[in-house]
């Protein structure tokens, strides 16, 4: 049995024993208690450790685990505990399951949009995650040559007009060049950086919930650069 594998059967424990200490708001009150599940029992620093193995692994032999699908679906089918968030790019070379050492159904709650942005939908999705779930952790994950990236920097420098929807959603990102206009090193891979700083800023401190949970020590936001070239998840802060 592989290490993903042990860590679907070993939830099956933890699940059980972690919701009541944990104690853990629900939002069962206004519908949304679809996922009556404990949360894990992992502290924030513990689900970090838990990623960066996932992506040691990764970086070493990148082929997907082979976990037990069957038993893993039907173990979290009536009720979900992922032990980390990760907003991410919808870039299809960066699937935070498979960078992160193949993690399994269950395991992560994932909110992508192209450049891994916190717009109302994302913020929602995460505090869901955070008050309802009780998620320990929230990564955000900017990735080398990031095309909405790429775009923001374009509007910045040149004040490329974009098409249809793309120009607004880009929009967010436009504080983060325009901070990082003139510095040394590649202008892109420097926003890229940067707004994924900010980002984890704005959701640590805007959310109310978010917020919350951090100062009390339940919640860790950090934020992190996926290489493309050598699958190597860098966490900056
Ligand atoms: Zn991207």
């Amino acid at each position: 049995m592989c290490e993903q594998c042990l860590r679907v059967s070993r939830r099956g424990f933890f699940g059980v024993t972690a919701g009541a200490a944990m104690g853990v708001a629900t939002l069962a009150g206004v519908g949304l208690d679809i996922s009556a599940r404990a949360a894990t029992a992992l502290s924030p620093d513990q689900a970090l450790e838990r990623l960066k193995a996932g992506n040691l692994k990764y970086q070493k032999a990148p082929d997907v685990c082979a976990a037990d699908m069957l038993k893993t679906r039907e173990t979290v089918a009536r009720g979900q505990s992922p032990w980390a968030i990760v907003l991410a790019c919808a870039d299809s070379r960066v699937a935070p399951e498979l960078v992160f050492g193949g993690a399994g159904l269950g395991d992560l709650f994932v909110c992508r949009n192209a450049g891994a942005m916190a717009d109302t939908a994302t913020m929602g999705s995460i505090e869901y995650a955070v008050e309802h779930l009780g998620t320990p952790l929230i990564v955000v994950l900017g990735h080398q040559r990031c095309g909405a990236v790429a775009a923001a920097c374009e509007v910045a420098e040149k004040g490329t007009k974009l098409p249809g929807s793309i120009g607004p959603m880009v929009n967010s990102i436009l504080p983060a060049a325009s901070a990082m206009r003139g510095k040394t090193g590649d202008f892109t891979d420097n926003v890229v950086r940067e707004s994924a700083r900010r980002t984890a800023l704005r959701i640590a401190t805007e959310s109310p919930i978010v917020a919350e949970f951090v100062h009390g020590g339940k919640v860790k936001v950090v934020y992190g650069r996926y290489d493309l070239d050598s699958g190597a998840v860098d966490f900056l802060g």
